[in-house]
């Protein structure tokens, strides 16, 4: 009977040190919970951790979310935050305002911003500091999107005001990594600081710093496509076929670019940095690349107007599909393009920042999607039922086959079904086929496909820019001109041959 108390006593008092305990750790920001929240802002991707954890509060939602998208087809998505629970008022205030300042930065000039920044951060960290506050992160109600898509467009999903960040799930067998349009989308929405996807296999959550501030949406939309096209064609260049779940690191490319930090691994672990890939820009598979997609572009769009207004001008395919910058490609894209163009045609540019501009030109005015080994016109996300354009590269044997094909996608099975050619280039003779758009018929429009010049160059990284007097043969034409190249293009001087 004299123990018993005693005992109560010493409970008692355990109860009370490890609730002390639990609430002083609980005030230690870790350097995650700070980047997540905003109150740290990375300055640049290479000032981001190597590795990230979260918020047990969202981990516990992102398994909720997985168990639920495995039931049902379709993206599912929800609106993360972070809840200050401040004994006094405060800091709870101030973080709401910190979130609405962090939400509506971009209507403050850059001073008043840091400004007002400052002020909150610091109302935050001397309550945090008093120990006056525990923190909730918390993960919001499950959104659902459309069962019929095969991937549910992320802008039809809302998160404004409050949320730090959101999380939308990939169907299988679509790999956890964001989407052209998912990194454009998390760029538009300038409060976020964290944009998360959940697949079957694993997770990524993509971070921003402060470089992401003010890159157009559009940016990331065309590196992500630039990246993981060129990833897929330097190995096809190296005869490996390509493997969608490795393309991470060409979305890790993209991402850094824009400003962002990428990691990957599976929900509850530690993530892990993504590097990014390093290709070769200089490759000239991105003119084919840069062909496909005017061609594509051409049947998806302009096919039906070109036969009522016969003589469409510049902007008919009438160039090689062949690796090459030539004379009549270039022509044709100042017909398409006007001055616009020319920024990209300036000696020095890359085949891979050509491709990237003739991208961006296209973004303005037609609809098209950044696919892992090309683009698709439309971009077939809009419409599932209706056939579109699709560029690729695959590997054949010990060469490779770059081609424009027609797609139509059966929903009843889920797959992707090749309808017919509108063009292909098989590199082990360099020869490349074109649909005439005369009559439509798939033929070898030319066995030798380039157009053949000799003469000066000026060297860019190995490869010659013709420069100064030289030689032409110009297929087609069957002739050969003395020509005298200079930054506007080249002037025929006189005839070699017949
Ligand atoms: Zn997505």
């Amino acid at each position: 009977m004299g123990q018993f108390p005693k005992l109560c006593i010493a409970a008692h008092l355990m109860l009370a040190i490890s609730a002390y305990a639990q609430t002083t750790a609980n005030q230690t920001w870790s350097e995650f919970e700070s980047l997540l929240s905003g109150l740290t802002v990375a300055q640049s991707p290479a000032d981001l951790p190597k590795y990230f954890e979260l918020p047990e509060g969202w981990v516990r939602g992102l398994r909720t979310i997985k168990a639920k998208a495995a039931t049902r087809k379709g993206e599912l998505a929800a609106c993360l935050s972070l809840r200050a629970q401040a004994r006094t008022n405060d800091r709870d205030k101030a973080m709401k305002a910190y979130a609405n300042l962090m939400a509506t930065r971009n209507q403050l000039t850059p001073e008043k911003f840091a400004a007002m920044e400052k002020d909150l951060r610091q109302t935050i960290e001397a309550a945090g500091a008093t120990g006056v506050g525990g923190r909730t992160w918390e993960f919001g109600g499950i959104q659902y999107g459309d069962e019929l898509s095969i991937e549910v467009r992320y802008n039809k999903f809302t998160c404004d005001g409050e949320a730090l960040a959101a999380v939308h799930t990939h169907p299988p067998p679509a790999p956890a990594l964001p989407s052209d349009s998912d990194l454009a989308h998390f760029l538009s929405k300038k409060g976020q600081r964290a944009s998360l996807v959940v697949a079957e296999k694993g997770m990524c959550i993509a971070v921003k710093t402060k470089l992401a501030d003010g890159v157009p949406p559009l940016r990331a939309r065309v590196l992500h496509t630039v990246y993981t096209n060129g990833l897929s064609l330097n190995r096809v260049r190296s005869g490996k076929d390509t493997d969608d779940d490795d393309f991470a690191p060409a979305v890790a490319a993209a991402a850094e670019a824009t400003g962002m930090g990428l990691y990957c691994g599976d929900i509850g672990a530690r993530l892990t940095r993504i590097s990014a890939v390093d290709i070769n820009k200089q490759d000239d598979l991105f003119y084919l690349a840069a062909k496909g997609l005017e061609i594509a572009r051409y049947w998806a769009f302009e096919q039906g107007r070109a036969a009522q207004s016969s003589g469409s001008g510049g902007s008919s395919i009438d160039y090689p599909y062949a690796p090459t910058l030539d004379p009549r490609f270039v022509t044709y894209l100042r017909a398409r393009f006007g001055s616009d163009i020319e920024p990209a045609l300036t000696r020095g540019v890359s085949p891979f920042d050509f491709y990237a501009s003739l991208l961006t030109l296209e973004a303005e005015k037609i609809s098209f999607g950044g696919g892992l080994n090309g683009i698709t016109a439309p971009d077939f996300r809009d419409d599932i039922a209706k056939p579109f354009l699709s560029t690729a590269c695959t590997v054949d044997g010990r060469d490779f086959l770059c081609s424009v094909r027609r797609v139509g996608y059966d929903t009843t099975t889920g797959t992707t079904k090749t309808i017919d050619f509108r063009a292909f280039y098989r590199s082990a003779d360099r020869s490349w086929y074109l649909v005439d758009v005369r009559d439509g018929e798939l033929r070898l429009v030319d066995d030798d496909p380039t157009d053949r010049y000799e003469g000066g160059c000026e060297y860019s990284n190995m490869r010659c820019r013709p420069n100064g007097p030289g030689t032409l043969k110009v297929k087609g034409e069957g002739v050969t001109w003395r020509v005298q190249y200079s930054s506007e293009g080249y002037t025929k001087t006189g005839k070699v041959t017949e």
